[in-house]
């Protein structure tokens, strides 16, 4: 059992939104096949979310459309918080049992507030004659599925969040309708869910993520292309350096098809899973507004000593090959260099010719050396300085002389 969907016609509205086979087409295994949203959680599931939603109605219920929004300015008259029982009380005076469905879908055939209500239960309000939005209606199937909101690593919000990142992974259907969208036959439509909620669900496919412990170089398919066989995504598991939390990385192959079809490209994505949450991460990046990763890109996460490497993407064939490096400590497993030109770049061990990223200053150098979670520089003026091995422009501490050094190293 999963979604209920009880259709409700308002006293004042004899015309319904859409006949009720249509949404049991729509919503159940009837409409297999049609694009519908019973299609959509089947093939983000690759079929392993056994669907046997129930359409019930159009029932009549004892309330006026007026009730929930002003029919003069259109502006919402009552929070869907409140009139979300109007279906469960419908339900109830028409003997259907709603404690048999762990979820449930309310429908209206007028325009109000409408979306998640919490616990399971969302509401709709469509008048006759407007379209549905799907995109819309399968982000709020999705909190009733237990999904919050998708994020990105970006300092503010999307669409008018007021919290930093928030609905700002276009490639993820959580992030509202902030997403890459395409016009599909009931109206707006896509994207798919991204691994962190797709393994929140349980619905990646047993063995077909590769956890990450050594550095690994991987093929990766497509993740709406499960037919291929092969890795669908890595994961790779650590403990967060700064808040000493348990996070994850899972990085993904896209493609514009499928459910998909609106994004503008194929595209590796990485996200971090954070207390819970999916976050996009690549924000700030030249030539990257939509915080994918394309072949010569590097990924560190500095602080956790972590570096993933785009090494291709081969479009046609639906799969990229990206090289992974994680650290052995906090702050290790990188490589550290001092350039000419005074400044200081890292980059993971990964054998392959993958860019150096600048991490900020290190003016005249003569020798370089890592040791006790630091780095320690020698410069030419005879003086000893070390900083924090982190991803970010600090200064360097001098902590005394180190005269005429021309190499240098650290033993532990
Ligand atoms: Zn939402």
């Amino acid at each position: 059992m999963t979604w209920a969907i009880v259709l409700c016609r308002f006293r004042d509205v004899q015309q319904v939104t859409e006949p009720t086979q249509f949404f049991v087409n729509y919503f159940t295994v009837a409409g297999a096949g049609t694009g519908g949203a019973y299609d959509y959680w089947n093939d983000l599931s690759y079929g392993t979310f056994s669907n046997s939603s129930q359409v019930f109605g159009w029932f009549d219920i004892p309330h006026d459309a007026s009730e929930i929004r002003d029919p003069v300015t259109g502006a919402p008259r009552l929070s869907r918080a409140i009139y979300q029982q109007w279906g469960f009380d419908a339900a109830r005076s028409n003997g259907i049992d709603l404690s048999a469905f762990p979820r449930r879908v309310f429908f209206f055939n007028a325009n109000g507030d409408h979306g998640d209500a919490g616990g399971g239960t969302s509401v709709f309000s469509y008048a006759p004659g407007r379209q549905l939005e799907p995109t819309f209606i399968f982000h709020e199937m999705g909190h009733t599925l237990g999904l919050q909101h998708s994020f990105s690593d970006a300092p503010a919000g999307c669409c008018g969040s007021g919290t930093a990142g928030e609905y700002c992974d276009g490639w993820d259907i959580m992030s509202a309708m902030c997403v890459f969208q395409f016009p599909g036959p009931f109206g707006t439509s896509g994207p798919g869910l991204s691994v962190p909620y797709l393994l929140q669900l349980g619905w990646m496919l047993g063995g077909r993520v590769h956890q990450i412990f050594t550095t690994t170089t991987i093929d990766l398919i497509a993740l709406n292309h499960p037919e291929l066989g092969g890795s669908m995504a890595a994961q790779y598991n650590y403990v967060d350096a700064s808040s000493g939390r348990a996070r994850s990385y899972a990085v993904e192959v896209r493609v514009p098809d499928g459910w998909d079809r609106a994004i503008p490209n194929a595209a590796v994505l990485i996200h971090r899973i954070e207390d819970g949450r999916s976050v996009l991460v690549g924000w700030g990046r030249g030539g990257r507004p939509n915080l994918d990763w394309q072949p010569g890109d590097v990924f560190n996460d500095v602080a956790n000593g972590l570096s993933i490497s785009i090494l291709g993407i081969d479009s046609p064939q639906r799969r990229a090959t990206v090289a992974i490096s994680p650290g052995p400590v906090a702050g290790g497993g990188m490589l550290w260099a001092a350039t000419t030109d005074n400044r200081l770049w890292v980059r993971g061990p990964i054998e392959s010719n993958v860019n150096w990223q600048e991490v900020g200053h290190a003016n005249n150098v003569a020798a370089m050396a890592a040791l006790n979670g630091k780095l320690w520089a020698a410069t030419t003026d005879n003086r000893l300085w070390v900083r924090e091995p982190i991803e970010s422009n600090v200064n360097w501490q001098e902590v005394g002389h180190a005269n005429n050094v021309a190499a240098m190293t650290g033993v532990q």
